[in-house]
């Protein structure tokens, strides 16, 4: 160790360089406390032992000077002292001093008071180190490796205080991976974490070394470019990103392909802080995925705006199940031929009490990405069954029951379970309903609907495919699923007569599904031209304003009640 001893007496001096030396140490001298500091300050002593009493300035002030003078670090202080009384060692322990040694002493309690101190000094560096480590671990995410939310919060306040005091431009990019849960579940966590890591240094590659990177969580990663000449840059940054990541993600014989969502926002903006600005950059995130994903977004007021209504209506929706204003409205689908119903299909309505009546088309995106959806198309499903289990009671069973199914609702995994529960519940006969799931849907779930259709099939529940036409199917998928019905999409039927490709498609559909041995239903037939080309060109089943506008229970079951039984298709 290296120790500075003081002490004005040149004999004690003498003793201890001698037995400091002996006990292997190395020592520096000072004959009185004020060359004590200077020797401090310029040789940095691991230890320092300070004689009390000493002429000009005392043990006990030296040893202040010293802590004063050393406020990052903790070399400790030994006093020399003749007489200790209870005074002397508070004074001493005040003054920053760790511990006494009386005279006259021996070696052995001058090397034992060393050797303590030793410890005492070993064991801090440690404690030192750890805490080092440790601040560090905190503030990085263990699976990327970039900086995690705690720290990129951190960040993000101390540069747009930076950004505010030297009237600079910063930008914040929110970078979201598009349908990432999907890797995760189809491919597994180690799948998903390589992808995270890959992603994370891609996105690093695109930025500079005094930008900021942080992974927020799960597959959401953010930016801060402090001090850019104009928005034009980030925007440019985002764009970068966005090729980046579009080459494949090679893993265990998989090629992933992945896109990102991007939103941006920017410094100085009226009335921002950092955390305003997060939730801007968020906003034109959400946007950006609106639009179709795989782009960027800036953060506009008009976004703002949208974004306040939306988060009203996804409130008010929550409470919506509870307040009952959610019902239901059934259409009847004929057999075009006969006009003899075939059909219903049940279609949620939402009376809200200011707003009046709310479109599927309005809310149901909305219950989709809030997760509502799950809740209420549950409900709805049981509701919509015990109808049917009533209708089928008074004798009137010879129709379909169909009901819409939202992505979501087919991606949960016990979708299965829960038909069964609704059926055993409601004792509605299974062959009775139909669920329809929009080809769209289902060919963004290719793997995982084809297995769970096969086990709705098994519980004698039927399928169709919704909105036919606009998804793209290939037709060897088509035919090895178990499904009943194609829905020709109503935007092809609305054409009909206006433009020369929707005959040609409405044709080729009809005959397509024919041929595969489907029933086929024309939706949105809206006046008779539409009704008789169907006919004309041998499409079964249909429905639409021109036949039967959405109507209640009620009222369906009175044009039940008006016609002959009709038989199932
Ligand atoms: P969809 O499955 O294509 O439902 C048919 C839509 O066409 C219904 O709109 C219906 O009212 C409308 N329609 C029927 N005949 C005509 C017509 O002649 N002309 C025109 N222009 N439209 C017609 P609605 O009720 O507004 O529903 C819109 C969409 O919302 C539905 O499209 C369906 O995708 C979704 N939806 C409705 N109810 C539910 C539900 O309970 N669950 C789920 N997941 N989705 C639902
Ligand atoms: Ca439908």
């Amino acid at each position: 160790m290296k120790i500075l001893v003081a002490d004005d007496s040149k004999t004690n001096l003498a003793i201890l360089i001698n037995s400091l030396t002996q006990l292997g140490h190395e020592v520096i001298t000072a004959n009185n406390g004020i060359e004590a500091i200077k020797q401090f300050k310029k040789q940095r002593p691991d230890l320092v032992i300070l004689d009390v009493v000493m002429e000009e300035m005392d043990g006990f002030e030296c040893a202040r000077r010293i802590r004063e003078f050393n406020t990052d670090d903790w070399i400790p202080i030994i006093f020399l002292s003749g007489a200790v009384d209870d005074e002397n060692i508070s004074r001493g322990i005040n003054a920053g001093g760790d511990d006494y040694l009386t005279k006259p002493f021996s070696d052995v309690t001058l090397a034992a008071k060393i050797k303590a101190m030793q410890r005492i000094s070993d064991m801090r560096q440690q404690l030192c180190a750890t805490t080092e480590k440790l601040s560090v671990l905190s503030s990085i995410d263990p699976v990327t490796s970039i900086y995690n939310r705690m720290e990129f919060d951190k960040k993000i306040i101390e540069k747009t205080d930076y950004t505010d005091q030297h009237k600079q431009l910063l930008a914040l990019l929110f970078i979201d991976i598009d349908h990432f849960k999907r890797i995760n579940d189809n491919l597994g966590h180690h799948v998903g974490d390589f992808i995270l890591r890959e992603v994370a240094s891609r996105i690093a590659s695109c930025i500079r070394v005094d930008d900021i990177l942080a992974r927020l969580g799960g597959d959401e990663f953010a930016i801060i470019l402090p001090n850019i000449e104009n928005p034009e840059k980030a925007g440019l940054v985002a764009q970068k990103i966005i090729e980046t990541l579009k080459p494949p993600y090679k893993i265990s014989g998989h090629e992933i392909f992945i896109s990102c969502s991007i939103g941006i926002a920017c410094l100085p903006s009226p009335e921002t802080d950092f955390n305003t600005l997060m939730q801007k950059a968020d906003i034109a995130m959400y946007h950006a995925k609106e639009l179709g994903r795989n782009n960027y977004q800036f953060y506009t007021k008009e976004l703002n705006e949208k974004h306040t209504q939306r988060m009203t209506l996804e409130n008010a929706l929550k409470e919506a199940t509870e307040k009952q204003e959610l019902f239901i409205s059934y259409q009847p689908v004929f057999n075009l031929q006969s006009r003899k119903i075939t059909g219903v299909e049940s279609l949620l309505r939402w009376k809200h009490p200011e707003i009046g009546l709310v479109l599927p088309d309005t809310f149901i995106p909305l219950a989709e990405e809030s997760g509502l959806i799950t809740a209420i198309g549950e409900k709805l499903l049981e509701q919509v069954c015990l109808q049917g289990a009533q209708w089928q009671a008074s004798g009137q069973h010879n129709f379909k029951l169909m009901a819409n199914l939202s992505s979501r609702q087919l991606l949960q995994k016990n979708l299965p379970l829960i038909l069964h529960r609704i059926l055993e519940k409601t004792k509605l006969q299974p062959q009775m309903l139909e669920l329809e799931i929009t080809e769209s849907t289902l060919m963004a779930h290719v793997i995982h609907s084809e297995k769970i259709l096969m086990e709705i099939a098994k519980l004698g529940i039927t399928i169709s495919i919704d909105n036919f036409g606009t998804g793209y199917s290939s037709l060897g998928y088509l035919k090895n699923l178990p499904v009943r019905s194609l829905k020709i999409d109503k935007t092809f039927i609305r054409d009909l007569g206006v433009n020369q490709n929707a005959n040609i498609i409405v044709k080729a559909l009809i005959h397509l599904g024919l041929n595969l041995n489907l029933n086929v239903i024309a939706e949105g037939i809206e006046n008779e031209e539409q009704y008789h080309f169907l006919i004309e060109n041998g499409c079964p089943e249909g429905q639409g304003f021109y036949l039967s506008k959405p109507i209640s229970a009620e009222a369906f079951a009175t044009l039940l009640g008006q016609q002959e039984p009709a038989t199932t298709a």
